[in-house]
């Protein structure tokens, strides 16, 4: 059928003029099975209820979701289109009277099921004899990833529907996910046996989502604080640690300022629910909480999403960012970075592979998709493969993090294998990268990468196809004849190349059950075309270039003032988006604000974590942030005025009163 055609069905039932790009794709492909990976809200739904109504005989579509089917349904019964939906509630005699309507299709009909239905015989057996008729159009597989026992949503009656082809032989299926890794989306392709499936990546742009990433020292708990009161009064946000006990600390210093409460799976069944209730109720405004929260909670009007730790993944941070603005409102995705974060990542894997009790459970930092019991048991035979695997995500998520040069949204992207066009402030100043190169000074300089690209290439055909990303890297760098580049570069290059169909990165199976993604070079390119190289890479320089090489992300602005005058770009540039919008604090928030900000505050801060250290215990229970505030404030030097302070008595006067005094006696000298 042509794309007119459609068009015109289009037009027809669904009061569309034009189908948007990655949906048109998929109708051109509609000989084949066809996997869509596509996050919610994207128009997903399109890619099969158009051909259904464009196609004779029934389209039927599994999903596991009753309440979502049921919204569907109302919809296209007001578009008087041809629907029915069969589930376990339904009762004998509407499922006879159903059964007959699908036995008598003549035109077209949309035929929703749940998954524990369609396996019933009588069903089965229907259906293959449409088949045979040749009115069987299409088996239309929605949350594929449920499927997966790699997915955080497995389900037992979906595995069942591995043998679909098998019943009805010759059927062409279109599965549709939102959440995908590598792993699952190759999991889904084997299990429902996809034959050279179209895959479709498409609709990760989340255009309301601002991303702006921060570097964290030792004052992050006081900028949080003043983040949220200055630019998120009475909103509701999300602030995710990498563990339980950084949630209660960063919760308990919030506590003094904003009503926040923390999170983390090792609370209380009950209180976890009370918390998320409060929380989606608005009755509490922010969670301070582990990756533990957020699973399968839809709220709205989430205006901010800051991660106070590195995330451990890609997936992870794409999963929690898009927790903020579902209503579509402009909302503020903030990551604080520091290289330590990665540091603690690492130790963390390998404790986790050696014998000790799963760690991962008391920081709650499983692979996010990853964290079910017979994941965990698959775990145990691979952990030395686990633990590559992870260090690899956590690559990924570091490069990102790192790279300051291309879109952050273009990266998310392309990252989940949306091909897209690259330009210059893609997300149209969405991200910190695409606003910091709208200033003059901070223009890319261009670099034809066509010589290191070609010898990538050569490394790749020497490895025989065989060769990781990291292991590809490691090589180049470690020939020292090869042009110096930083890791930074060379990742946003061997990146590019997959973006750009150079390399292709192909999961394969190994023996131990486990998986591993290695490069191979697209057909289409060999030794004879190395022009095409040329060009394709030429045509992408502009964002190849080497700009900063260093892990350096452009300080954090710690002072307001300061903030105004260096940052001349945020005067001059209406972001009109909320992005920290440079409205006046309040007096009382100034005074604290520059208190924080006082060369004692912070030496006040070093003293209390070393004494925590020694003491074993939390800063906060050495002196609360109000104790500290007082005590820049007031400058006491005896041990009267230190015993006035709030907060400091007879016993803690005795530990700490010394060396207080002495330490406001060195900086008023
Ligand atoms: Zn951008």
């Amino acid at each position: 059928m042509s794309i007119e055609k459609y068009t015109e069905c289009l037009k027809q039932y669904f009061g569309f003029d034009k189908l948007r790009p990655f949906q048109e794709k998929i109708i051109k492909h509609l000989d084949t099975d066809i996997l869509v990976l596509s996050p919610t809200g994207s128009g997903k739904s399109m890619c099969y209820q158009l051909p259904a109504v464009a196609s004779k005989g029934v389209t039927v579509i599994i999903s596991p979701l009753k309440s979502l089917i049921e919204d569907q349904i109302t919809q296209l019964k007001n578009k008087n289109i041809n629907v029915a939906f069969l589930n376990e509630d339904v009762s004998k005699k509407e499922k006879i009277e159903l059964l007959k309507k699908l036995k008598n299709v003549e035109d077209y009909m949309l035929f929703y099921v749940t998954p524990e239905v369609i396996l019933d015989d009588k069903i089965l057996l229907l259906l293959k004899d449409l088949n045979t008729e040749g009115l069987f159009a299409r088996l239309v597989i929605d949350e594929a990833h449920c499927v997966s026992t790699w997915g955080h949503d497995f389900r037992d009656s979906y595995l069942k529907l591995k043998y679909m082809k098998h019943y009805i032989p010759g059927i062409k299926i279109t599965a549709l996910t939102a959440t995908a890794t590598p792993i699952v989306k190759e999991d889904i392709i084997n299990i429902l046996e996809l034959e050279n499936p179209h895959i479709e990546a498409s609709g990760f742009f989340r255009p309301n989502l601002n991303i702006k990433i921060i570097n964290r020292n030792d004052t992050i708990l006081a900028n949080l604080r003043d983040l949220i009161l200055k630019n998120y009064n009475d909103q509701s946000g999300v602030i995710y640690c990498h563990s339980r006990r950084e949630t209660e600390r960063v919760s308990a210093y919030l506590e003094n300022y904003i009503k926040v409460s923390h999170y983390h799976a090792g609370l209380d069944q009950n209180i976890r629910k009370f918390i998320q209730k409060k929380w989606l109720t608005g009755q509490i405004k922010i969670i301070v909480a582990t990756i533990a929260f957020g699973m399968g909670i839809d709220k709205p009007d989430v205006r901010f999403v800051i991660h106070y730790n590195l995330p451990s993944s890609i997936e992870g941070y794409y999963q929690e960012i898009g927790r903020a603005g579902r209503d579509g409102s402009p909302s503020d995705c903030i990551l604080y970075y520091t290289y330590q974060d990665r540091v603690f990542y690492d130790n963390l894997f390998k404790k986790n592979q050696g014998n000790e009790q799963n760690n991962s459970f008391h920081y709650d930092v499983t692979m996010t998709n990853f964290d079910n019991v017979e994941f965990l048991d698959q775990v145990d035979e691979n952990k030395e493969h686990y633990q590559q695997y992870q260090t690899n995500k956590l690559n990924e998520m570091v490069g990102f993090v790192e790279n300051i040069i291309d879109c952050r949204h273009s990266q998310l992207s392309s990252y989940f294998g949306e091909k897209i066009e690259e330009k210059q402030n893609w997300c149209n100043n969405s991200c910190d990268n695409c606003i910091r190169q709208l200033d003059n000074n901070n223009k890319l300089e261009e670099r034809d990468m066509t010589s290191i690209a070609e010898k990538l290439l050569r490394i790749i055909r020497e490895y025989k196809d065989d060769i990781t990303k990291y292991k590809l890297r490691d090589i180049y760098q470690n020939d020292l004849n090869n042009q110096l580049l930083s890791n930074l570069t060379l990742t946003r290059l061997i990146n590019k190349m997959i973006q750009y169909d150079i390399l292709e990165e192909h999961i394969i199976k190994q023996e131990s059950g486990f998986w591993y993604e290695k490069l191979i070079i697209n057909n289409n390119i060999n030794n004879n075309n190395i022009p095409v190289i040329k060009m394709i890479i030429e045509s992408a320089k502009y964002s190849l270039s080497d700009f900063i090489v260093s892990n350096d992300i452009p300080e954090q602005n710690n002072n307001i003032k300061e903030d105004k005058n260096k940052d001349i770009l945020k005067n001059n540039i209406d972001i009109g988006k909320g992005f920290f919008a440079n409205e006046l604090m309040n007096d009382s928030l100034q005074e604290k604000y520059n208190l924080t900000h006082l060369p004692l505050y912070n030496i006040l801060i070093n003293y209390r974590n070393q004494e925590a250290k020694r003491l074993k215990c939390a800063p906060y229970r050495i002196f609360n942030n109000l104790s500290l505030e007082e005590i820049v404030k007031k400058n006491p030097t005896t041990e009267l005025e230190v015993k006035n302070i709030v907060g400091i008595g007879e016993a803690k006067f005795r530990e700490f009163g010394k060396d207080i005094i002495k330490m406001v006696k060195n900086q008023i000298a």
